[in-house]
C-alpha cells in the first residue's frame, strides 16, 4: 500500500531543504513565472534544478505551481518553461487553467499535471472531466467536508489531494475579487492584498450600521485538521497539503515535523489521546492566527471566523538554526549556530 504523501510549501531553497529534512515527502514551490504569489524570492530555473537535486537525494519530489489564470500575453514562453521543468526533473506542475493542462500534456508529457484548488473542484463528475483532459491529480476545493472527500475519493480513480493546515480564504478559494476591487491587485495572478483581513467600519451613507468604535474583519480562522488525518488515510486520499509558501522556516519545520510524527504513528496504529494532544500543542506553537477545522465538519460556523480581530500576532520567537551538534553530548557547539 502506498503511504499518504505529506506535501509541504517552500518559499525558498532554505525552506525547501528544511521541509524535506523535517519529513515532507514532496514540496511545492513557485517559479518566477506563471505562479500565484509571484515574488522576487520565487525560484528561478537554476534554483529549481538545485531543489530537485536535493529532493531526489532525499527521496522527495518537487511540484511547481503554474497556477495563475493566464491572459493571452502570459502564454508566451509557457511551452519553453514547461519543457525546462520536465528536463530538470520536476515531478508535477500545479495548474488552474485548461490552457496550461493542454500545453503541458503536449510539450512536457513526463510532467504530472495536478489541478489546483483554485479550480474549486468539489465532485467526482468534475474530476471525471479533468481526467479526460489529461489531469493526473486533483487538489480538492477546501470547501469540501469529510463525507464529500470520502465519497469523491471512492468514486474516482484519480489521486486526490486535500489541504489539512494553513490559511483559509473567506471566499471560495480562487473566486475572490475583493483584492482586485480594493487594490487592483489580482488574487488569481498572485497579487492578493488579503483585503478580507483588513479592519473595517460599516456605514450606510453617513450612518454607522455597526458600532462606530468596533472594527470588524472578514477573515476566517486558519485550518488545522490533525484530528482528521486517520480518516483521510482511510478514505484513500493520496496527498495531505500544508498551506503557506510565504511562511517562515520555523513554521515549516514545526508543522511538517508534527504531521510527519502523526502520520507515522497512525500507520503504526499507535495514536492515543496523549500523543494527539502533544501534536496539537506542537502545532499551536507555529500558529499566528487561531485555528478551526475548516469545512471538515461541514459549513463553518460564526465561531470559526475572525470577525473582530486580525489575529496575526506571532507568539514564538525564532532565535537560531542549529546546523550541527556534538555527537557525544548531543548538544550544539558554539560554531554550529
Ligand atoms: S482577499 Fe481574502 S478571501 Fe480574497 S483571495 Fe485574498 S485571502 Fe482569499
Amino acid at each position: 500500500m502506498n503511504r499518504i504523501e505529506l506535501l509541504s510549501p517552500a518559499g525558498d531553497l532554505e525552506r525547501l531543504k528544511i521541509a524535506i529534512l523535517y519529513g515532507a515527502d514532496a514540496v511545492y514551490i513557485g517559479g518566477k513565472k506563471f505562479s500565484l504569489r509571484s515574488r522576487a524570492s520565487n525560484f528561478d530555473l537554476e534554483t529549481i534544478e538545485e531543489a530537485v537535486k536535493f529532493a531526489k537525494e532525499h527521496h522527495a519530489r518537487v511540484h511547481v505551481t503554474v497556477n495563475m489564470i493566464p491572459h493571452e500575453d502570459d502564454l508566451i514562453e509557457l511551452e519553453e518553461y514547461l519543457k525546462e521543468l520536465e528536463r530538470i526533473g520536476v515531478t508535477a506542475i500545479i495548474c488552474a487553467s485548461l490552457s496550461v493542462v493542454k500545453c503541458a500534456k503536449k510539450v512536457a508529457p513526463k510532467l504530472e499535471v495536478h489541478l489546483s484548488t483554485q479550480h474549486s473542484t468539489t465532485n467526482s463528475k468534475a474530476i471525471e472531466f479533468w481526467k479526460k483532459m489529461g489531469v493526473d491529480r486533483v487538489v480538492l476545493a477546501r470547501e469540501c467536508d469529510l463525507s464529500e472527500i470520502r465519497s469523491v475519493s471512492e468514486s474516482t480513480a484519480l489521486p486526490i489531494e486535500v489541504f489539512i493546515h494553513g490559511g483559509m480564504c473567506i471566499s471560495y478559494s480562487g473566486r475572490c475579487t475583493l483584492s482586485n476591487h480594493m487594490t487592483n491587485r489580482d488574487a488569481n495572478r498572485g497579487g492578493c492584498a488579503q483585503s478580507c483581513r483588513w479592519k473595517y467600519r460599516m456605514l450606510e451613507e453617513e450612518t454607522f450600521i455597526h458600532d462606530s468604535k468596533h472594527l470588524f474583519s472578514m477573515s476566517s480562522k486558519d485550518m488545522m485538521a490533525a484530528r482528521y488525518i486517520q480518516s483521510l488515510i482511510e478514505c484513500g486520499v493520496t496527498s495531505l497539503k500544508i498551506e503557506g509558501r510565504m511562511k517562515s522556516t520555523y513554521y515549516v519545520a514545526t508543522v511538517i515535523r508534527a504531521y510527519r510524527m502523526l502520520i507515522d504513528r497512525i500507520y503504526e496504529g499507535n495514536v492515543d489521546e496523549e500523543f494527539m494532544n502533544k501534536i496539537l500543542d506542537e502545532l499551536s506553537r507555529s500558529e499566528n492566527r487561531p485555528t478551526a477545522v475548516g469545512f471538515y465538519e461541514g459549513q463553518p460556523k460564526a465561531c470559526d471566523q475572525l470577525y473582530g480581530i486580525n489575529g496575526a500576532g506571532v507568539t514564538q520567537e525564532y532565535i537560531a538554526s542549529i546546523l550541527d551538534y556534538d555527537m557525544e553530548t548531543h548538544m550544539p557547539s558554539q560554531e554550529s549556530f
